[in-house]
C-alpha cells in the first residue's frame, strides 16, 4: 500500500480556501478547502472489491494490514496523500440552492496506476467539513452498503459509474430520523471509499457562475478539460465547446443505461450530476421491479415524483441547460450551447433505441418498432410485469411457434394473478406481433438468446435484496453483503444454486421501508 503513487492536481493546479479547519462557511475564490478525516473509534474492513483493489494495484497483504482499515476510516495518511472537501453548489428539485460541498465526503488523493490511469480516491463518511451545513459528516452502515454493493455492480451492468474500493465500520453510532418522522435512533456508521476518475460534478461549475466568479470558472473549465478529457483538440475556444458537447453525449448514454437497466437515481439533483457522465451519489435510488415508469424510490420527492423513473432522461436534459447557463460566460456565445443541448435529445434517441432493440433482440431498429414498443411498456405497466424477468423470459420465446395465450414461461413475470388476467390477451396479441418481427431477424433462435442475454441482466440489485443484506450486516453478519457482491460480478449469467437473487420482489417487501421507500436520511 506504500507504493501507491500519488498525483494530486486538483489541489496543485486550482485554488484553494485560504483559511483552515472544517468549521462551516462559504467559501469563496476557491475550488476547495484542505480538510482531515475526523478518527474514528474502531475502523474495520468490512467488505472490499477486489477488482477495485487490482486496479489501484492494492495486493492481499495490504488488505489484510490494519493499515488498511486506519487508512480508509480516515484514522492515517498515506505519504502523498492531500486531504480536501471541494466545493461545489446545486439546483436541488428544481430550484437553485446555493453553496453545497463535499459535506462528508474527503478526497483522500489522486493515484496513478501502473496502467498510468488517474483513480481519485474519496472517503465517505470521513468527519464534518467546511460544506457540512447542519449535518455531522458522517454516513451510516446501511446507506454505504447501498452504495458499496450498487456502485460495483453498474459497473458490472456496464453503465458508467463510480467504483468503491472498500466499506470500513467505524465503531461509532451516528443518528438518523429515517423517515424524518419524529423517531431519531443510533445506528451502525461505516465509510466507503469511493475511487473515480474525478468527482466534479455540474455543481462545481455553477457555483462560480452563481457568484460572478468568471475567472475562476474559466480554470476550472480548462483544468478538467485538460486532466479528464485530454483527448479533445482544438484552440482553447473550441475545445470548451467540444467539452461541453461531450458531457451533453455521455450523459445521454449514461441515461439510456439507467433505462435499460431499471436503475432510478432518485435525486438527480444538479449536484449529483457527474462531469464524466458517470453515475454518482448512490442514495435513495432503487431498482424497477414492476415495470413503472412513473415510480422513484425517494419519499422527499413523492409529491412531485421529480425524478421518477420514466423521467430521468429530461431531468438530465433540464440539468445540461443549468450547466450551460453557467458555463456561458466561459464559452461567450449562445448558439454552440443550445446545438449541443439539441443534440443531446437526439444522442439520447439514437442511444435509446440501440439498447431497446438490443433487448428485444433486434440487430436494428426500424420505424414501426416504436408502436410495439409502446405497446409493450403500456403491458408491463398495466400488467404489473417484472421487467427484469421479463427481457430474460423474451429471449427464450421461438417465433413463431409460441404465439397464443401466455406461455407458462411468464407465469411468475407477474406480481398478481388480477393483473395477469387484465392483460392476458393484449399480451398474447402483442407476442404474435413481436414473433413476426423476429421473423425478420437473420439470427437463429439460439444466437438470439445469448445476445439477449447479454444485454438484459438476471440480477440487479433489488431493494429487497440489498435490505436483507444491510438487516444481516447490522446484526454483525457480512456474509450476504459479500455473496451479493459476488453474485453481480456476473449479473448477466446463470449462477446455479443463486437462483433466490434472480426472484421478484416478495410480497413482504412491497411496502417495507428500504425495499420500496428510501429517504435522504443517509
Ligand atoms: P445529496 O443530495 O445527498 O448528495 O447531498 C446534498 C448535500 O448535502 C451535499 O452537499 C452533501 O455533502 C450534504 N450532506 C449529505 N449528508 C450529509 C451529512 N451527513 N453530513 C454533512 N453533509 C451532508
Ligand atoms: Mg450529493
Amino acid at each position: 500500500m506504500r507504493n501507491l503513487r500519488f498525483d494530486n492536481r486538483f489541489v496543485r493546479e486550482l485554488p484553494g480556501d485560504p483559511e483552515p479547519g472544517g468549521h462551516v462557511r462559504q467559501v469563496h475564490g476557491a475550488c476547495y478547502s484542505r480538510v482531515m478525516p475526523t478518527p474514528v473509534r474502531k475502523p474495520q474492513l468490512l467488505a472490499w472489491s477486489p477488482e477495485v483493489a487490482a486496479l489501484l494495484g492494492l495486493n492481499g497483504a495490504d488488505l489484510r494490514s490494519p493499515e488498511f482499515a486506519d487508512v480508509f476510516a480516515g484514522n492515517a495518511l498515506l505519504p502523498g496523500m492531500e486531504p480536501y472537501a471541494a466545493c461545489y453548489g446545486g439546483h436541488q428539485f428544481g430550484n437553485w440552492a446555493g453553496q453545497l460541498g463535499d459535506g462528508r465526503a474527503i478526497t483522500l488523493g489522486e493515484t496513478i496506476n501502473d496502467r498510468g490511469e488517474r483513480w481519485e480516491l474519496q472517503l465517505k463518511g470521513a468527519g464534518p467539513t467546511p460544506y457540512s451545513r447542519r449535518a455531522d459528516g458522517r454516513a451510516v452502515l446501511r446507506s454505504s452498503i447501498r452504495e458499496f454493493l450498487c456502485s460495483e455492480a453498474m459497473h458490472h451492468l456496464g453503465v458508467p459509474t463510480t467504483r468503491a474500493l472498500c466499506l470500513v465500520g467505524t465503531g461509532e453510532r451516528v443518528i438518523r430520523d429515517m423517515f424524518y418522522d419524529g423517531n431519531p435512533r443510533p445506528e451502525p456508521g461505516a465509510v466507503v471509499c469511493r475511487v473515480a476518475p474525478s468527482f466534479i460534478r455540474f455543481g462545481n461549475f455553477e457555483i462560480f457562475a452563481s457568484r460572478g466568479e468568471e475567472a475562476l470558472l474559466g480554470r476550472l473549465i480548462d483544468f478538467t478539460i485538460a486532466r479528464d478529457f485530454p483527448e479533445i483538440e482544438g484552440d482553447p475556444a473550441t475545445r470548451r465547446v467540444r467539452w461541453f458537447e461531450e458531457v451533453c453525449r455521455r450523459t445521454a448514454v449514461l441515461m439510456a443505461h439507467w433505462t435499460r437497466v431499471g436503475f432510478v437515481h432518485g435525486v438527480m439533483n444538479t449536484d449529483n450530476m457527474s462531469i464524466l457522465g458517470l453515475t454518482i451519489d448512490y442514495g435513495p435510488y432503487g431498482w424497477i421491479d414492476n415495470f413503472d415508469p412513473e415510480w422513484t424510490p425517494n419519499t422527499t420527492d413523492a409529491g412531485g415524483r421529480r425524478y421518477r423513473f420514466g423521467h430521468q432522461p429530461q431531468v438530465a436534459h433540464w440539468n445540461l441547460w443549468q450547466l450551460a447557463n453557467a458555463i456561458y460566460p466561459a464559452i461567450g456565445d449562445v448558439q454552440p450551447l443550445e446545438a449541443a443541448l439539441l443534440a443531446y435529445a437526439d444522442i439520447h434517441e439514437r442511444e435509446n433505441r440501440r439498447m431497446t432493440a438490443a433487448k428485444l433482440g433486434f440487430a436494428q431498429w426500424q420505424d414501426a418498432d416504436g408502436a410495439l414498443v409502446a405497446d409493450l411498456h403500456r403491458l408491463l405497466q398495466d400488467g404489473e410485469m417484472d421487467m427484469t424477468i421479463f427481457f430474460r423470459r423474451l429471449a427464450d420465446v421461438d417465433a413463431p411457434s409460441d404465439a397464443g395465450p401466455v406461455p407458462a414461461r411468464f407465469a411468475d413475470v407477474f406480481y398478481t394473478q388480477d393483473r395477469r388476467a387484465v392483460v392476458q390477451e393484449g399480451f398474447a396479441a402483442w407476442l404474435l406481433r413481436y414473433g413476426e418481427r423476429i421473423r425478420q431477424e437473420a439470427l437463429p433462435a439460439a444466437e438470439r438468446r445469448v445476445a439477449m442475454n447479454a444485454v438484459n441482466p438476471l440480477f440487479v440489485p433489488r431493494n429487497y435484496l440489498a435490505q436483507q443484506a444491510i438487516d444481516a450486516a447490522e446484526q454483525g453478519d457480512l456474509s450476504l453483503v459479500e455473496e451479493l457482491l459476488d453474485v453481480f460480478r456476473r449479473p448477466y449469467d446463470d449462477q446455479a444454486g443463486r437462483e433466490r437473487f434472480a426472484e421478484k420482489r416478495p410480497d413482504w417487501a412491497r411496502h417495507k421501508a428500504g425495499c420500496s421507500m428510501l429517504s435522504c436520511s443517509s
